[in-house]
């Protein structure tokens, strides 16, 4: 018989500690992230790469490896099974014929937070959350509304007042209570961090939350099938909390325990912005943890987070694949989002951007080489952020009639 869910317990990320899974949790008592785990040899008996074909036509055809109880506890809007595009022009300027891009903006709510969101709400709403809340940089407020609202919960989203407009606009839209911030996502979680316990809502912050990073595991689970059944060499990732990461490098262990793969591993690669690096200075100084990062200057919202509390596991998947950290100017990314448009006709957003333009000095460096099978992540599409760009077009009146 299928078991639809074979989720087993919460584990604490740094002790080791088990959980039972019928209670709402948010970090151990260590203060630490929790990871969801399963049982992998019931799974393995009906996930298998081979049967996968008839199943839905979204993240939620891994069920086994997913949170959700039964199919009818799902909260979902068709999230993931996003395109991996070959990006041939664009590789060939860059000297990498074999670059692909995960195109995360073709998710509902345009961004990959609709995966994290679909499996955090469904488990909250399982559980009896009535209310949640979470700070946000933009995306993920965004997704959370949309994803609290068909679950019928209240949603609390508190996002800095510079968070492009369209984030604001999402969350009204979907019913949520939206609160600008004078300050940074840290800030907003500060905010969530007081507020929540008082008032009874559910803290949906990353890391905070178990369950975002099971439905942001998927995406390692589709390379692995849109590929013909083998990872990539390099996986090049904008990381702002991490989540993408961990999530990803969770994933092939999972793989490995049930015997689609061996220990082979792409080499990760994390891609942030020079004006807020703080996994990038950790990585270079051979540190466990990131220091909190002093003033975030950048214009690109998704990697404005100057404090990650999963720091340690992003660091250890990085390390361990052998692959790097790098920080790019906001004039690179945004030259490199215009680039991308014209060569692939793809609107990327700035953090998928910013891959782009570290690609050429990765390249440079040889961190990655000619034959590596590259794949970029386009974590949301570009249009949510068009305010972004200048577009300087000529104006002409009609022609007289
Ligand atoms: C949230 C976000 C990121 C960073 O994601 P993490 O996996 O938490 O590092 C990158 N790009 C976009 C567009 C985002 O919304």
């Amino acid at each position: 018989m299928i078991q639809y869910s074979t989720l087993s317990n919460l584990e604490c990320s740094e002790t080791g500690k088990l959980f039972p899974v019928d209670e709402l949790r948010n970090l151990s008592p260590e203060g630490a992230p929790l990871l969801a785990r399963y049982n992998l040899q019931v799974a393995a008996r009906t996930l298998r790469p081979d049967y996968l074909g008839g199943r839905r036509a979204d993240m939620w055809r891994y069920h086994e490896v997913l949170p959700a109880p039964s199919e009818a506890d799902v909260v979902s809007l068709g999230e993931g099974l996003t395109p991996l595009v070959a990006a041939e022009w664009l590789g060939a300027r860059l000297g990498l014929p074999r670059l692909f891009i995960k195109d995360e903006g073709k998710n509902p709510t345009g961004s990959f937070k609709a995966r994290g969101m679909s499996t955090a709400i469904t488990m909250a709403r399982h559980l009896g959350v009535k209310e949640v809340a979470i700070p946000t940089a933009g995306n993920a407020g965004g997704a959370a509304a949309v994803y609290a609202s068909r679950a019928r919960m209240g949603a609390h989203v508190f996002l800095p007042e510079d968070a492009p407009g369209v984030h604001k606009v999402e969350c009204v839209m979907a019913g949520a209570n939206v609160t600008e911030v004078r300050g940074t996502i840290y800030h907003c979680g500060a905010i969530v961090a007081k507020q929540g316990p008082e008032k009874g809502w559910f803290d949906l912050s990353t890391f905070k939350e178990p369950y975002r990073l099971e439905g942001k595991k998927t995406m390692a689970y589709e390379l692995f099938e849109q590929l013909g059944g083998e990872l990539p060499d390099v996986v090049v990732y904008p990381t702002g909390g991490g989540t993408g990461l961990v999530a990803m490098w969770k994933a092939f262990e999972e793989m490995e325990t049930m015997a689609w793969i061996g220990s082979e591993r792409p080499r990760m690669i994390a891609v942030q912005a020079e004006g807020c690096a703080p996994l990038v200075k950790a990585f270079k100084e051979g540190k466990e943890k990131a220091e909190l990062w002093e003033n975030p200057d950048t214009r690109v919202s998704g990697l404005r987070a100057p404090k990650m509390l999963a720091d340690f596991l992003c660091l250890r998947a990085l390390r361990e694949s052998g692959g790097s950290a790098v920080a790019v100017s906001d004039e690179a990314i945004f030259e490199a989002q215009r680039e991308a448009g014209n060569a692939e006709g793809l609107f990327m957003c700035p953090e998928g951007a910013a891959c782009i333009a570290a690609l050429g000095d990765l390249r440079d460096r040889g961190t990655i080489r000619f034959k590596d099978r590259v794949v970029v992540f386009n974590t949301a599409t570009g249009f949510k952020y068009s305010d972004l760009v200048s577009t300087n077009v000529p104006v002409m009146d009609p022609l007289p009639e």
